[in-house]
């Protein structure tokens, strides 16, 4: 691990960063406020202070975890019992015992790891990026790669990779609620010098690693990495984030409990029997009762029964349930992750099978994200645009030039993308593709300097920009067409400005509406000229672009005209939103786009259906009560800012729906932390909406938050597999044991032979399950309820009769067959019944390929690592049953074919009967669902 970088970059600077300048602090670590660090700086720098990131939080050993396999107080008394066993003078038995509880500790140890791992991996993926300037140009780099003296860009919803001096806020506010406790977003000011004793707070002029920027824009020169931040000083506490229990894992360890209570009676019982046998046999031989413990035959007798009961209660109790929960859950995490959508909550695998609702964005989610300007109107004169740049009226008459001209230089003035190193024109989609569409119409357009904005706000839907024309100051505005339009009173027609009348007001949204409905996206433009610029008040101030307010600026605007952007939607969308339907969930667009242009995408993808199309202001006059009566029955939330959004979820929680909620903003954050499965957007979502998000979507794309739904179903349908399987084998030992020792005199299954049976079912056929591939019907069904249980009364009685079925087999074999059978003895006899239980368990798991359908077909053999797992424990079996060295050990005898034969019949019965049920109980509930 390399050194962290424990102090700040300080003793480069002469006086803490908040005191000096930005100039002095740029000086003083080398950089530059426009073209940032050299690259040869940069390297040299990462060498001296080390990677960009916290220290790594302390690991477990290795031997620690393994060790910790074995802390659990029944194998405490287990090993106690085998230690009774040695000084009797038993050797074989107490190791071989020892031998299989370290291969089961082993086991449990291989699968937490692979769990520890996928998760890693994870974290791995989520590692968050910066902006950084260097030798003048723009990249991202990885947040761990920055560097002292980094120049980093700052954009509303990024988290601040490393603590800095902001070198320029364009009205920027960051929320610190991290490090100062304040909820509000504090106002940043990059001219600004503050006292060196200034708390966190008030250091106007910082920002600091892990706070996140609310508004704005800015620019940071980085002061302080790693565990130099202010961050990294407290980061102690935040590194050890404590992982709490998901609502199955609390369940199946409550479940375990109560299990093991029940097993534990039972396991007592059988001592008290043994130690009743034995005392009788004692008593029998006219032995004292004062002398019995004395006597080493009767003290044998004694420890043989508590090595049986104890052994009982080793196999029998499920302490791996939690366990299993985590592995499964973090499989699930590793399949989602290859399917691009990143799982940040493992409690997030459990929910999405039970997704009933799912809210998307419109643009990148349903669409591609690959705007182009296909259509114009100039003042109210259409025109479309072709793929080759050419404009082709569409009206009566043709566009201005001159006009066209202004609109598309508003176009490339009011726009934050830009080329990056390598020519390629990059930032918002709709701003490329607007600035692309300029530069194609276009060729020689110069835009005017920018000297002031008010950034885009998904809220406000529209972006200001103030240049410097000549001396004299104009407002560009780009924004939402009906939006922009509602704030002009004049417009430029065919080289005239004339006052906009409700006539002319009239025709224009005739013209946006006519966009809109052909599912365009369509941005309006606007200008105001705002006449010579105030006089500079302070030198000071005037050196940094003010925020105009938005109030004085934004209005008595002229209208220029729009240009329409399609975006077509993704091809695998349609297809997606099918599956959900048939699948039992809805889906509803949420988006800030204006009500036509959704629409119309909705009906184009396929889930506009029945649903009303609302816009975010009559949601706004919905009181709650009302929203979650009609919610259900909207498709399209258009026009929504992300306040709705929360609403949006919150009413469809009060309808008892579990909700996916997908978000790409910061204002989005409330209501992604709200919805039950928050959906982040990997490419274009912002750092704070990733943050909030239980899922982040590498792709971006819808299809794939429904492929996450269909793997959490799997995950959970393995899940109960593994669950069920387990239990009804228990349920078989136990029995068996019960019933042998009470029946006989002794229990018929030894202790070696119960804990190797534990072994050979928990194992690999376990194992093999938890990795059953899908069956066909997952997404054909109804989502499962949040918070049913796996273990509803019906699913106890269910597995407690396959106990019973694979118990009755077993014994049938064991008292009725077995012993008229040529050439058995009860060596023999008592290794059929081991044998026959191992068999049954282990085609029992076949039992498991699908809830619905036979075992008896070829399919039941397409999970491989079950058949796999089958051919080895019944390998590892054989090996038990004929090698001389185990039979001493596990006291077995050589099975002849007759013998297999009749072991074999038991476990096909066994199974058959349990199929047999598994069917009557389809053809029941079908009935039902037919007559009902
Ligand atoms: P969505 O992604 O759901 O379409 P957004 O919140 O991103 O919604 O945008 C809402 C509206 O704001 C858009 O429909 C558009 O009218 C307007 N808009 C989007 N991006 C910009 C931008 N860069 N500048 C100005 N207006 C924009
Ligand atoms: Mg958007």
């Amino acid at each position: 691990m390399p050194a962290p970088s424990s102090a700040p970059a300080r003793h480069l600077l002469p006086a803490p960063a908040h005191t000096l300048p930005a100039a002095a602090v740029l000086q003083a670590l080398g950089s530059d406020g426009a073209a940032g660090l050299p690259e040869a700086v940069v390297a040299a720098r990462r060498t001296e202070w080390g990677p960009n990131q916290l220290a790594e939080k302390v690991r477990t050993p290795a031997w620690r975890r393994l060790l910790a396999q074995f802390q659990d107080f029944m194998i405490y008394v287990l090993l106690a019992a085998v230690a009774l066993s040695a000084l009797e003078g038993q050797v074989l038995e107490p190791v071989a015992i020892l031998a299989i509880l370290l291969l089961n500790g082993i086991l449990g140890f291989v699968q937490e790891h692979r769990a520890e791992a996928a998760l890693d991996a994870l974290e791995a993926l989520a590692a968050p990026a910066a902006t950084v300037i260097r030798d003048g140009s723009e990249r991202d780099v990885p947040a761990a790669e920055l560097v002292p003296g980094d120049l980093v860009c700052l954009e509303a919803g990024d988290q601040v990779p490393a603590d800095g001096r902001l070198v320029e806020a364009v009205g920027l506010r960051m929320v610190e609620g991290t490090l100062t406790g304040e909820s509000q977003p504090a106002r940043k000011q990059a001219a600004e010098v503050v006292p060196a004793d200034a708390a966190i707070g008030d250091r106007r002029n910082c920002a600091f690693a892990g706070t996140a920027v609310a508004a704005g824009r800015g620019r940071l020169v980085v002061t302080a990495t790693g565990q130099g931040t202010e961050v990294g000083r407290i980061a102690g506490l935040l590194a050890s984030t404590q992982v709490d229990p998901t609502p199955l894992q609390k369940e199946l360890a409550a479940v375990g409990k109560r299990i093991a209570l029940v097993v534990l009676a039972i396991a007592a019982v059988v001592f008290l029997e043994e130690a009743w046998v034995a005392w009788v046999a004692w008593r029998g031989l006219g032995g004292q009762a004062q002398e019995a413990l004395a006597d080493p035959t009767f003290r044998a007798a004694l420890t043989a029964g508590l090595l049986v009961a104890v052994s009982l209660a080793v196999a029998a109790i499920p302490e791996g349930l939690p366990a299993i929960v985590t592995v499964a859950l973090s499989q699930g995490v590793r399949r989602m992750a290859e399917r691009h959508a990143i799982v940040r909550r493992l409690r997030a695998v459990e929910t999405l099978g039970s997704t009933t609702f799912i809210c998307t964005d419109k643009t990148g989610t349903l669409t591609r994200n690959e705007m182009a300007v296909r259509l114009a109107l100039v003042g109210t004169d259409a025109a479309r645009i072709t793929g080759e740049a050419r404009v082709e009226p569409t009206g009566p008459l043709a566009p201005a030039p001159a006009d066209l001209a202004l609109l598309l230089e508003v176009a490339a003035a009011n726009n934050d993308a830009h080329l990056n190193a390598d020519g390629v024109l990059v930032g918002d989609p709709t701003e490329v593709a607007l600035l692309a569409a300029a530069r194609a119409l276009a060729p020689g357009l110069r835009a005017p300097p920018r000297v002031a904005e008010i950034p885009f706000d998904s809220e406000r839907k529209r972006m200001t920009t103030l240049h410097d024309l000549g001396g004299r100051r104009v407002a560009y505005v780009k924004g939402g067409a009906e939006v922009v339009l509602a704030l002009c009173t004049g417009a430029r027609l065919r080289g005239q400005v004339v006052a906009l009348d409700e006539p002319l007001r009239a025709v224009i949204r005739a013209g946006i509406a006519q966009v809109a409905a052909s599912g365009h996206r369509a941005l309006a433009f606007a200008v105001r000229d705002l006449g010579p610029p105030p006089a500079p008040a302070d030198p000071v101030g005037a050196a940094e672009p003010s925020v105009p307010v938005a109030g004085e600026v934004e209005r008595d605007l002229t209208w220029l005209g729009l240009l329409g952007l399609v975006d077509p939607p993704r091809p695998e969308v349609h297809q997606a939103i099918a599956q959900c339907h048939g699948a039992g969930i809805r889906v509803a667009m949420v988006t800030g786009d204006q009500a036509l242009t959704a629409r119309a995408i909705a009906a184009d993808v396929g889930l506009l259906g029945q649903g009303r199309v609302v816009e975010g202001r009559e949601l706004a006059a919905m009181s709650d009560a009302e929203l979650s009566a009609q919610v259900e029955g909207i498709s399209v939330f258009a026009r929504v800012d992300p306040e709705h959004k929360l609403r949006i979820v919150d009413a469809l929680k009060a309808r008892g729906h579990v909700v996916a909620m997908t978000g790409d903003g910061v204002n989005d954050a409330p209501a992604l932390k709200r919805a039950d499965i928050g959906v982040a957007m990997g490419r274009v979502g912002t750092d704070v909406a990733r943050q909030a998000a239980d899922m982040v979507l590498a792709d971006d794309d819808f299809a794939t938050i429904v492929a996450a739904v269909a793997q959490g179903r799997v995950v959970f349908d393995n899940l109960r597999k593994v669950i069920l399987f387990l239990l009804s084998c228990n349920i078989s030992e136990v029995l068996v044991v019960f019933v042998t020792a009470l029946v006989t005199p002794a229990a018929a299954l030894l202790p070696l032979q119960l804990l190797w049976l534990n072994l050979i079912t928990d194992g690999l056929p376990a194992l093999a399950l938890g990795v059953d591939p899908a069956e066909p019907g997952v997404m054909a069904r109804r989502p499962r309820k949040l918070h049913e249980s796996i273990l509803t009364g019906r699913v106890q009685l269910g597995i407690l009769g396959q106990g019973v079925v694979m118990t009755a087999a077993c014994l049938s074999l064991f008292y009725l067959v077995a012993p008229r059978l040529p050439g058995t003895n009860p060596g023999v006899e008592r290794t059929m019944l081991f044998c026959a239980l191992v068999l049954t368990q282990l085609l029992h798991a076949f039992d498991f390929r699908s809830a619905t359908a036979t075992v008896w077909r070829p399919s039941s053999l397409r999970n491989r690592w079950l058949v796999l797992g089958t051919v080895g424990s019944l390998a590892l079996q054989g090996l038990v049953v004929y090698w001389p060295a185990a039979q001493a050990v596990f006291r077995t005898a050589p099975l002849s074919a007759v013998h297999w034969l009749a072991v074999a019949g038991t476990a096909v019965a066994a199974v058959a009967v349990m199929d047999a049920a598994k069917l009557l109980r389809v053809a029941v509930k079908a009935g039902r669902r037919s007559t009902a």
